[in-house]
C-alpha cells in the first residue's frame, strides 16, 4: 500500500500513474483534491526559453499532454478544458522591440511562431484593443482547468480501485526502523508500507521527516476571474501582456486574470490594489472587460526549494518515503513527464528515468 499526501496535481498524477502500474494507492488530502495551487492556477503549459534537462522534460510533457487528457477523460467521464487554440503576445508601439525580440529568439530554438499584423489579427481576435499593432501567435500553447483535472485524475484512481480520502490532515509520518509504518492524521492513522510526499508548503508542518528533506518557501501567486458571457467570449485565445500578465479564457466562461509573484508571503487575501491592476492588465488587451465584473479574486502558493528547482526522490534514511517537491510555476507543464517516470521509480528503483535523471535523489 503506497500513500501519497496531498491531492493536487502531483499527487494526482503521481497516484493514476502508480495505479495503471497496479500499485494499490490512498491519497490523502487536507481540505479537498485541488484545493491547493493547481486550483488556482491559470494551468497554461508553455515552457520557458533555453536549453537543457528541465527544458527537455518540459518540451516532453508538452508532446505527452494530449495523450494524457484523453486517457484521463475517457477514465473519468470527465471534460477538463482542455484548449488548444495558441497563445497570441500581443505589442503595443512601445514593446513591439521585446515582443519581436522574443519570438526569434523562440524560433531560433526551434519553436513555432508566426507574426500576425493588420486584418489576418483582428480577424483572429476582433476585440483586441486598436492600440495593439501586431501580435506573436505561439500555437503550440495549450491549457486546461486544473480543478476539473484534479477532480477527474481523483475519479479516474477510484474507478481503477484506489481510494481518495478528503478532509483529513497528514500531521506525522511514523516510522520504524528505518521503514515508513504509517501517516497519522488528526482523526487516525493509516498503515502504508510506502509513503509519497506532495504535500507542497505545507510539507513544512508534517513531524517525522528526516531532516535532509529541505523545508519548502512559498511565492504567492493571486489571480482574478472575469465573468465573460461563454457564448460570446472576449478572446479564445491565451493572451500574453508585454507587462507578463496573461489573460486564461475557459469554455465556463471565466476570463482569468494572473498572475502576481510574492515572495514569502502566504496570506491569502487579494487587495483591492491588486484585483484592479490584475483588471487594468485585462483591459489594456481587450478594452471591452472594462464592462466585466471580477467574480474570484484567489491565490495560491507556489512551494520552492532553494533556487526552485524540482526535487524528486527517496529519503536516505528513510528508504520507502519519497517526495515530489517543488514543482514551482511549473507543476502542470511538467505534470505527466514527472508523474509517468517518477512512477517507474517508485515502481522499480533501477528504472532509467532520463528525463527526471537531473532531478531524482535516489536516496
Ligand atoms: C497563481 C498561480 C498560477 C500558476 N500558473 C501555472 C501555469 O499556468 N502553469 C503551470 O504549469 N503551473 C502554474 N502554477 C504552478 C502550479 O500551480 C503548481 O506548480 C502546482 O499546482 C503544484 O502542484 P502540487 O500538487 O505540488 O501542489 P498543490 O496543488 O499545492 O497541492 C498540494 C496539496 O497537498 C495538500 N496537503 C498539504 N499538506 C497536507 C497534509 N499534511 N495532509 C494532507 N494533505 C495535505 C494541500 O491541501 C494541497 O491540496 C501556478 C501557480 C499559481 C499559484
Amino acid at each position: 500500500m503506497i500513500i501519497i499526501v496531498g491531492g493536487g496535481i502531483a499527487g494526482l498524477a503521481l497516484g493514476w500513474c502508480l495505479t495503471k502500474k497496479g500499485e494499490k494507492i490512498t491519497v490523502i488530502e487536507q481540505h479537498h483534491v485541488g484545493s491547493g495551487a493547481s486550483g488556482v492556477a491559470s494551468a497554461y503549459l508553455e515552457p520557458r526559453l533555453g536549453l537543457g534537462a528541465m527544458r527537455n522534460l518540459e518540451w516532453a510533457s508538452i508532446k505527452a499532454w494530449p495523450g494524457f487528457v484523453a486517457e484521463t477523460e475517457q477514465a473519468s467521464g470527465k471534460s477538463i478544458d482542455y484548449r488548444s487554440n495558441g497563445q497570441l503576445r500581443p505589442a503595443f508601439a512601445d514593446s513591439i522591440d521585446g515582443v519581436k525580440n522574443d519570438a526569434e529568439a523562440r524560433q531560433a530554438q526551434g519553436w513555432n511562431i508566426q507574426w500576425l499584423e493588420g486584418k489576418e489579427l483582428r480577424n483572429r481576435e476582433p476585440n483586441l484593443s486598436p492600440d495593439i499593432i501586431s501580435a506573436a501567435y505561439l500555437p503550440g500553447v495549450h491549457w486546461l482547468d486544473g480543478r476539473l483535472l484534479c477532480q477527474a485524475l481523483a475519479i479516474a484512481i477510484t474507478n481503477a480501485g484506489g481510494t481518495i480520502i478528503e478532509g483529513e490532515k497528514v500531521t506525522e509520518i511514523q516510522h520504524e526502523h528505518g521503514q515508513v509504518t504509517g501517516a497519522k492524521t488528526q482523526n487516525s492513522t493509516f498503515r502504508a508500507t510506502r509513503i509519497v510526499l506532495s504535500s507542497a508548503i505545507d510539507t513544512n508542518d508534517i513531524e517525522g521527516l528526516p531532516p535532509e528533506l529541505p523545508k519548502c518557501r512559498p511565492v504567492k501567486g493571486a489571480i482574478i476571474s472575469l465573468g465573460m458571457d461563454s457564448q460570446h467570449p472576449l478572446t479564445s485565445h491565451l493572451l500574453r501582456h508585454p507587462n507578463g500578465h496573461v489573460l486564461t479564457p475557459r469554455s465556463d466562461g471565466r476570463l482569468l486574470v494572473g498572475s502576481t509573484h510574492e515572495d514569502d508571503e502566504t496570506s491569502t487575501h487579494v487587495p483591492e490594489d491588486t484585483r484592479m491592476r490584475l483588471k487594468q492588465s485585462a483591459i489594456d488587451l481587450l478594452p471591452a472587460a472594462a464592462n466585466l465584473t471580477i467574480t474570484e479574486a484567489t491565490s495560491g502558493i507556489r512551494a520552492l526549494i532553494g533556487d526552485g528547482t524540482l526535487r524528486l526522490g527517496v529519503s536516505k534514511t528513510i528508504p520507502s518515503l519519497y517526495y515530489t517537491l517543488s514543482h514551482a510555476g511549473a507543476g502542470f507543464l511538467r505534470a505527466p513527464a514527472i508523474a509517468e517516470q517518477f512512477a517507474d521509480f517508485i515502481f522499480d528503483p533501477a528504472s532509467p528515468c532520463p528525463l527526471i535523471d537531473r532531478f531524482l535523489h535516489r536516496g
